[in-house]
């Protein structure tokens, strides 16, 4: 039984197409670290040693834990106590029969339940149960042994079987453990890893330092790749506090990165302590970097713990992004922290023809591992010479010394982030208002692109080049990696006219979002299949750059060709006021900074070129993808699951889950609130979307965007047509768009009788494929001749059938069912 505990990394992709590409990423060289060894470190290498005490082995029957949701029940076998650490028992292993139920509170998270183990509820016998705790089971246990009169058995044969599961599996557990060890406030957390039943290993856990305490979840592997499948994930039912221990306040950076491309990096990081009695803090730093010491502001060298008892390979394989520095005495709330890291490895990767790879673009500098929050960095670089280097912030200074480049930048607005780009550049600039646009870009394409566009005889990646941006991920990777040695310039009008279309566009999506959030921008290359946005600085897939013809000429589909070169610098662009100017902080809500972002890049293609009409082209694919069957199963891809589930729709059973359903439905959901506010007959009839832009950037400038504040900004300006329940709430739209899967089907059936004036009309509007509590405001067009659709009337649906009966001045000749595209439908 081996199971690993997932543990919370910080996912900022923000990107569109995230499909990162298959660039190994070598780690850090051995180093003798000079550490100091901290009382915690022999406490940490303690719990690992814990084993089942001999002396207390006892058999029991009938014995249940209860935990929250979850109902742990010990129908007939043997239970062994672990050894007490430092007086307290804070595990328990158990062999024989025992059973565990889960439900979950609410629908969203039994449909996860259900996708992964085939019902809404958990109900799962198993043979072994590893138990964790900090929580008060060791009293629970202890007193039902007590009040059964249980007397301690001698089982040799049981404990030796523990032994080495407990020797896999404590290591995961002992950093955890030690925090609430340390504390005098703690925050306690209860694990079972069960086995031996039909799902296999898995985890249950109720664990009060995540936001979401409750948890169900097990390690897959499919194709090579590990997953964690999160079966479901919500709170508990009772009310904790934020679990968060820090904030961090401002950053000082000083990288170099060396010819070799290796990074070496210190950080000086305040932080403000929010909690008391923390003495680790967790922090996220790329796995390829090696912390080579923390210091506080005495000087004192503070211990840490990085991927603990993993070789070099195994931390590529199963290690993670989080470290814990064990603070020098126990952090009180309010109080103001400096520290200073060290680290060194390599996160650059030379994709040939001197394009870089820059790779961990949000663990490249360690930092608290919480939301995100907003606040000041300074951030210095020194580089090759030969190099070009490009950063957030505003940059004071560049100068040579010798063979190196140095530049400084500081952050001129709060930001959540930092990053920078590396590269041999040809560079354009362009203005938009006052804000300065520069687009770097690498003088050549890397080894990989290159070979694509010179397409030989028997080059499979330029013949089955993708056609759906879905399918991209798998086609792509092969032609990265299909690496040849002729290099193909980059053709230089391309970034010119690259740099005046994002300040066109730029300055149109001013209208939508006001002012532009930072006093310049720059635009930079990425060789990878995806682009992602920082303040100030957007990445950009070097695809992007290539032009139409040449894709066109190498086999590339006109779709991938669109979502490369006509949407991402725009997506991208869009995510400065999307993402940037205001975040997401729960996983929950990643999925309105997508789409928002995605409509705002659509609205601007649809106004620069009004013929081709690229938004409602655009709503008519996703709707097709969200439609089509997905090769895994006999599901659609909406099934994936609901828009609130984040990036955990990505799992074994839908490795690119995220992609395929956020993107399309985010946009759609996005699209199907402006339709509702929209007024033909005003003279701005989009002036209630653009408001409530404006109200929601303004009122969370420079902060987090929750969910509910959408919510709450939509029921202020929501106008009567809006409020299907008549409880003036937007809830049905948020619970059937966002918390729920389910695209609703449409069929008419009417008669036209003629009236003492003009026309009844009297029908029924069926609705399928959605339960039967769905809401929706179904337009009806009727159309008579080869004039235009004119507005029939509204069906309100409630439940399969709606009758509805309306006066028309002209005989239709033909009702259609929201022709407009106001909703995500299939009509007929
Ligand atoms: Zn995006």
């Amino acid at each position: 039984m081996l199971v690993h505990v997932p543990v919370a990394t910080a996912r900022r992709t923000r990107g569109i197409l995230v499909c990162a590409i298959g660039v190994g990423l070598a780690v850090a060289g051995a180093q003798a670290s000079r550490r100091a060894s901290s009382p915690e470190r022999k406490l940490y290498e303690e719990l690992n040693a814990l084993r089942a005490d001999r002396t207390h082995v006892y058999h029991i029957q009938e014995f249940a834990l209860h935990r929250d949701a979850v109902r742990l029940a010990f129908e007939d076998g043997t239970i062994g106590l672990l050894e007490p650490f430092e007086g307290r028992v804070l595990g328990a292993v158990f062999s024989g029969s025992a059973r565990v139920l889960v439900t979950p509170r609410d629908s969203a998270e039994k449909w996860s339940l259900s996708r992964f183990v085939g019902a809404p509820l958990l109900d799962e016998p198993v043979s072994k149960v590893y138990l964790r705790f900090t929580d008060g089971t060791a009293a629970e246990i202890e007193s039902y042994l007590k009040s059964t009169g249980a007397k301690p058995v001698d089982d040799p044969a049981f404990l030796s079987d523990w032994d080495a599961v407990l020797g896999n599996l404590n290591p995961t557990n002992s950093l955890r453990t030690l925090r609430d060890l340390d504390s005098p406030s703690p925050l306690t957390y209860f694990q079972a890893v069960l086995a031996g039943g039909q799902q296999g290993n898995f985890e249950v856990s109720v664990d009060t330092r995540r936001p979401e305490q409750v948890l169900l979840g097990q390690v897959r592997y499919r194709e090579g790749g590990r997953y964690y499948n999160l079966w479901a994930m919500f709170p508990s039912g009772e009310s904790h506090g934020s679990p968060e221990s820090v904030e961090p306040l401002r950053y000082s950076i000083e990288t170099t990165v060396q010819d070799d491309l290796v990074l070496r990096g210190r950080t000086q990081m305040t932080f403000r302590a929010l909690r008391d009695g923390e003495r680790l803090i967790p922090m996220v730093l790329s796995r390829g970097l090696r912390v080579q010491s923390v210091r506080d502001q005495s000087g004192q060298t503070l211990d840490f713990f990085q991927n603990e008892d993993l070789s070099e390979k195994e931390v590529l394989r199963k290690g993670d992004d989080l470290f814990f520095v064990v603070a020098p005495e126990p952090t009180r709330a309010g109080q103001e922290i400096h520290w200073e890291v060290e680290y060194s490895g390599n996160v650059i990767a030379d994709a040939g023809n001197g394009v870089f790879y820059v790779g961990a673009r949000g663990a490249w500098y360690p930092h608290p591992n919480e939301a995100a929050h907003f606040c000041s960095f300074d951030l210095t670089f020194r580089w090759p010479r030969r190099l070009d280097l490009v950063a957030t912030g505003n940059k004071t200074d560049e100068h040579e010394e010798g063979d190196w480049r140095v530049g400084h930048w500081v952050s001129d607005t709060p930001t959540a982030i930092a990053g920078f780009n590396l590269g041999s550049y040809s560079r354009s600039s362009a203005e938009a208002g006052s804000v300065h646009i520069t687009v770097n870009v690498n003088q050549q394409l890397e080894q990989a692109l290159s070979r694509l566009f010179r397409p030989q005889p028997g080059n499979p990646t330029a013949e089955s080049a993708p056609i759906g941006w879905r399918r991209t991920s798998e086609a792509w990777k092969m032609a990265y990696l299909a690496a040849a040695p002729s290099p193909l310039p980059v053709p230089t009008p391309v970034i010119g006219q690259l740099a005046r279309d994002i300040g066109e566009a730029l300055r149109s999506m001013e209208q939508w979002n006001g002012a532009f959030p930072f006093v310049r921008l720059e635009v930079s290359p990425l060789p990878a299949a995806l682009g992602q946005s920082w303040p100030g600085l957007l990445y950009l897939s070097t695809l992007t750059f290539v032009p139409k013809e040449t894709q066109q000429r190498a086999g590339v589909g006109k779709r991938v060709s669109f979502s490369f070169t006509d949407l991402m610098p725009f997506h991208e662009l869009a995510h400065q006021w999307w993402g940037n100017l205001v975040d997401y902080t729960s996983y929950r809500d990643e999925w309105m900074m997508e789409g928002l972002a995605n409509y705002c890049a659509l609205l601007y293609l649809d106004s620069r070129r009004p013929a081709e009409h690229v938004l409602a082209h655009a709503l008519e694919g996703y709707r097709e993808d969200l439609l089509e069957r997905i090769p895994e199963g006999s599901q659609i891809t909406d099934q994936i699951g609901p828009l609130s589930l984040g990036h955990r729709l990505d799992s074994s059973l839908t490795p690119d889950g995220f992609s395929r359903v956020i993107y399309a439905k985010g946009t759609w959901v996005v699209h199907m609130l402006r339709m509702m506010l929209q007024d033909p007959t005003a003279k701005d009839p989009d002036a209630r979307f653009r408001g409530l832009l404006h109200a929601l950037l303004e009122k969370h400038r420079f902060s987090a965007l929750p969910e509910a504040d959408l919510r709450g900004e939509l029921e202020r300006i929501m106008t009567p047509h809006m409020d299907l329940e008549s409880l003036h709430s937007m809830d049905w739209f948020f619970e059937q768009w966002v918390h729920a899967t389910g695209i609703p089907r449409y069929s008419l059936d009417y008669k036209v009788a003629a009236g003492t004036t003009g026309f009844q009309v009297e029908g029924t509007l069926r609705q399928e494929g959605v339960p039967d509590t769905f809401l929706a405001r179904v337009p009806l067009y009727m159309t008579s001749g080869p004039a235009k659709p004119v507005l029939l009337g509204w069906v309100e649906t409630s439940g399969i059938e709606t009758r509805f009966r309306f006066h028309a001045a002209t005989k239709p000749a033909h009702i259609a069912i929201d022709p407009g595209q106001t909703l995500l439908a299939v009509t007929q």
